[in-house]
């Protein structure tokens, strides 16, 4: 049996061009690139809040189900987990990931949030009708299921196609539970503030043991990713498969890189690139056993 209450975050990112261009937005901008926090219950703590009271602490909290890994271990990527060494005693994934720079969506003192990897994750995608790249949109969600899908090896069913509908900014769809929710809007939508190109959130529950599990996400991209990249190669410099890898990412509990050439950083530019610790933290969470 699960609890009710569902937890909500949001992680956006912006155009770094947009904002070199608009220095006094700078600051504030990154404030707002940092974790946004919504909860639907008051009387539940906020995270961002105990995360920032406990910044010397690793960040990755253990869990039991971690580390049922779904997806190959590369020698990389064992290395920068502490998996290498014969003795099991030294294998520290939670901490190495914690100081390669990567952090994790949801915290809690019972593991960070992650999917369930018993399960197939059901993504779909809803384009607004007035976008007229509507199958270039599909076609780059798709890859980049494909690709989150490798790296973490959890099971992800996209849709064979997608939905076009009007949008309603102030009336967005709710994702199914079991499922990841992506919605492409215009580049004028309310949803989405005029600096940022793509928002997740991401909904967990707290199962009876303590376990935070990812129940559902949704990820909005706007039309500005299209006019403001080009097609490029999925986590290498600052192109749309990029851009798309990073807000999918997020969903699957990963929050923001430290490591400013990572494609989880902050800001994508043409130095972007996926990191071994990305990687690894990809592998990381497919690994949570349900
Ligand atoms: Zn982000």
């Amino acid at each position: 049996m699960l609890h009710e209450t569902n937890y909500r975050y949001i992680v956006s990112v912006m155009s770094l061009r947009k904002l070199m261009t608009v220095l006094t937005l700078l600051l504030s901008a990154f404030l707002v690139l940092g974790f946004v926090a919504e909860s639907n219950a008051s009387t539940i703590p906020n995270p961002v809040k105990q995360n920032a009271e406990h910044a010397h602490e690793n960040s990755w909290s253990e869990n039991l189900r971690d580390r049922n890994w779904q997806a190959y271990l590369s020698p990389e990527v064992k290395q920068i987990l502490t998996l290498e060494d014969p003795n099991p005693a030294n294998h520290n994934p939670h901490t190495s990931l914690h100081d390669s720079g990567v952090t994790p969506m949801v915290n809690t003192e019972t593991g960070v949030a992650l999917w369930g990897n018993c399960r197939t994750i059901n993504i779909s995608t809803l384009i607004d009708s007035s976008l007229v790249e509507k199958e270039e949109m599909f076609n780059v969600v798709d890859g980049v299921t494909e690709v989150v899908s490798a790296y973490t090896g959890l099971t992800m069913s996209h849709k064979s196609n997608y939905t076009s509908t009007r949008i309603d900014s102030s009336n967005l769809q709710i994702p199914e539970t079991g499922s990841i929710l992506i919605i492409w809007v215009p580049k004028d939508s309310e949803s989405l503030s005029s600096q940022q190109l793509g928002t997740t959130k991401v909904w967990h529950t707290v199962e009876n043991d303590g376990t935070p599990t990812i129940t559902r996400a949704q990820i909005l991209l706007s039309e500005k990713i299209f006019e403001e990249y080009d097609s490029g190669v999925v986590g290498r410099g600052d192109n749309i498969e990029t851009a798309v890898m990073h807000e999918m990412t997020h969903a699957m509990g990963i929050g923001h890189s430290t490591h400013e050439n990572s494609f989880m950083h902050t800001e994508l530019t043409n130095n972007t690139f996926a990191t071994i610790a990305d990687i690894a933290s990809l592998v990381f969470a497919g690994s949570r056993s349900c």
